[in-house]
């Protein structure tokens, strides 16, 4: 089946450099969206800034779904760290999303998404891997010094960022305390970070059937501190990264078609 991958990033310099990879680009505005299509190596994409939280982007996957026909959909964005060995600069892709401010206690369990009879949705594991070997290749030293300048990696204390493949929360809340990320863990131990998008993204993809994938680049500890620096680390870092985490995703699926291709010839 032909593919239209739908990619959606939660800050709007995230979306500039991946939006530059489209060819043939057009735009369309839509519920105060701008939707970008175009292709990246010859696959149909649909490239859009989501906003924040979880309502304002799980409308903005239906829209992908229903209006744009998306087959998958790749999610880039920032995190907070909750477990102490991740630092700023790690990426973490998610294994399973949960949204942590899901409460209908007495009714059901703490999590658990009403009528749905579950609390985790899981990435797809084909796109989970494709995504895997495309952080890992940016994380390569040589490639990291040529995405990023040895100044700005310096800024952010950016040593060997790491890939890390686990458990994510997403809910409406920006953590800037060390009392909600306590909080967080005491409730949820296995989350690797916060977020504010993931979880509700996953959900509409699970319940229409749509493979996706969802990539956060650690941008602050979820504490105190959480607010400083961030325009300028997504500028700098985060933007960059997803820029080139997409041009080896796409690298890969573009193989892999030529693969499928030859294979029927
Ligand atoms: N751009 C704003 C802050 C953005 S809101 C500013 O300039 O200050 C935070 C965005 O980053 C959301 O998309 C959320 O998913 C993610 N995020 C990063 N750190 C977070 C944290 N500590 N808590 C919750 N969401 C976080």
């Amino acid at each position: 089946m032909k593919k239209t991958i739908g990619i959606m990033g939660a800050m709007p310099e995230e979306i500039d450099g991946v939006v530059a990879l489209l060819n043939n680009c057009k735009t369309f505005s839509m519920g105060q969206r701008t939707y970008y299509s175009g292709q990246i190596n010859d696959i149909d994409t649909i490239v859009v800034f989501s906003r924040w939280g979880k309502v304002a982007a799980a409308t903005t996957v239906s829209t992908l779904i229903h209006h744009f026909n998306i087959t998958d959909l790749i999610f880039t964005g920032v995190a907070g760290a909750i477990k102490d060995n991740l630092k700023i600069g790690d990426i973490v892709l998610a294994k399973r999303l949960i949204q942590h401010d899901m409460d209908a206690r007495p009714l059901m369990a703490q999590f658990e998404i009403p009528l749905l009879s579950k609390s985790y949705f899981d990435c797809d594991s084909s796109l989970l891997n494709i995504s895997a070997n495309a952080i890992n290749t940016l994380l390569e030293e040589k490639c990291l010094h040529t995405t990023i300048g040895d100044k700005e990696l310096e800024n952010f204390n950016i040593r060997h960022p790491k890939l890390y493949i686990e458990d994510i929360a997403s809910g409406d809340q920006f953590f800037s305390s060390n009392e909600q990320k306590n909080n967080l863990c005491l409730q949820l131990p296995n989350i690797a970070c916060v977020e504010m998008e993931g979880a509700a993204v996953a959900q509409v993809c699970y319940e229409y059937n749509i493979p996706f994938v969802v990539i956060r680049t650690i941008s602050d500890a979820a504490d105190e501190q959480s607010h400083i620096d961030f325009p300028s680390f997504i500028k700098e870092i985060s933007s960059k990264y997803s820029t080139e985490i997409i041009k080896n995703i796409y690298n890969q699926l573009q193989h892999l078609n030529f693969m499928s291709k030859s294979k029927k010839c």
